[in-house]
């Protein structure tokens, strides 16, 4: 995105926060307390943008794919963490893979892929991973935010908890969905050591959730809650 443009974005997206903030923060009549990570300071924020390039991730029936929703929501995360005081860095900021190109297999390419990702989190141990994703099954009635969490560092737990418990009280209070801790093919959480989420913000699969994802001002709220849930694990007695 070139410099003009992403001004008149963060310009745009500060407008549609004021409100949103307004809406959401109006909503949070419980805090959830959770145990303090960072010692009341913002963590550094790593904010991964699932999938791009030749590697897609779900499509959905209307052919919508996954790795747009992605970034999308992935570029609200970060212009908001930005104007919430937070020092953020984002993974990928266009519909490129991370991967070496010159590599002759998908699969590959595929590692390759994350293993850049990974080099990122290394680089930057102090940094928080929150890496943006969407749900797909074959029950289309399946709905709602979930959060997993890496169990190699104890922040992720609570973290997780944060970002579900945020989601639900302000946005979904029909879901019931629990934190679950990562399993074995989700590769960055299994290995990273940093406080490390996922976030499957919704259900492609879902045809009303589907609609809402694709949805510039449903996404900004998505955004909202992930940047609350994290600032809430950060500072639980925050006040606004
Ligand atoms: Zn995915």
């Amino acid at each position: 995105m070139k410099t003009y443009k992403k001004i008149l974005y963060i310009i745009f997206i500060t407008g549609i926060a004021t409100l949103i903030c307004l809406d959401v923060v109006s909503q949070n009549g419980q805090q959830v307390m959770q145990s303090s990570i960072y010692n009341n300071k913002l963590p550094l924020l790593i904010i991964d943008a699932g999938h791009g390039g030749e590697d897609g991730g779900a499509v959905a029936s209307d052919g919508t794919v996954e790795k747009e929703i992605n970034l999308n929501i992935a570029e609200q995360v970060y212009s908001l963490s930005l104007l919430l005081g937070f020092d953020s860095l984002m993974t990928r900021c266009s519909d490129d893979a991370l991967s070496d190109k010159t590599l002759s297999t998908i699969r590959e390419r595929k590692m390759s892929d994350i293993d850049a990702r990974m080099k990122i989190l290394s680089e930057h141990k102090e940094g928080c991973l929150l890496s943006i994703h969407q749900n797909q099954f074959a029950d289309r009635t399946c709905s709602g935010m979930q959060v997993f969490y890496s169990e190699n560092n104890e922040m992720s737990q609570p973290l997780a908890s944060s970002i579900q418990s945020y989601t639900i009280n302000n946005l979904q209070k029909e879901n019931t969905r629990k934190i679950k801790p990562t399993t074995d093919d989700i590769y960055m959480l299994k290995h990273a050591n940093n406080p490390a989420v996922m976030v499957e913000c919704g259900f492609m699969s879902n045809e009303n959730e589907l609609q809402n994802l694709k949805n510039q001002r449903y996404g900004t709220k998505i955004a909202m809650c992930i940047l609350f849930g994290v600032l809430d694990a950060s500072n639980p007695e925050r006040n606004i």
